[in-house]
């Protein structure tokens, strides 16, 4: 998946993501992606979040969703992110170490981070002066 959540000059929020989906999958396999409160989500007057990874754990937790509902209820994003990454280890522990899955936020402050279940997810951060840094996200194994 490439995700790409923003808050742009004027203080509103967007987001997008595309997929590659997953191979060998299923016919017919829809993935996160595509599914809103799942791959990707925003609120404008919270936050935004996107997924990538394993589709089928996102969707569980409608994971991006909770990013947000998470950062609503006070938690800086990566936080939020943490705690959607725990509830993916929490509902399947094995399946858990056994996937990837990252997640990245961004609040109506502009605060921004990412969470992960395995060593090796960066995300790219952008700003209007073309400042541009590639973070490595923390995991959970
Ligand atoms: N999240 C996608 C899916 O499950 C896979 C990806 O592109 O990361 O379809």
């Amino acid at each position: 998946t490439i995700g790409m959540i923003a808050l742009d000059a004027t203080g509103n929020l967007s987001g997008s993501c595309t997929t590659s989906g997953m191979g060998f999958k299923m016919r017919g396999r829809l993935g996160d992606s595509p599914i809103i409160g799942a791959g990707l989500f925003v609120d404008n007057e919270v936050g935004a979040a996107t997924a990538t990874g394993m589709g089928e754990e996102v969707i569980r937790i409608c994971g991006t969703h909770l990013v947000v509902e998470l950062m609503r209820q006070g938690y800086k994003p990566e936080d939020a992110c943490k705690k959607a990454v725990e509830r993916i280890v929490k509902k399947n522990y094995e399946r858990a170490k056994a996937n990837q899955v990252g997640f990245i936020a961004i609040n109506k402050k502009g605060e921004f981070g990412g969470f992960c279940l395995q060593s090796g997810f960066n995300f790219a951060v952008c700003y209007g002066d073309n400042t541009n840094f590639m973070v490595d996200a923390k995991h959970y194994f």
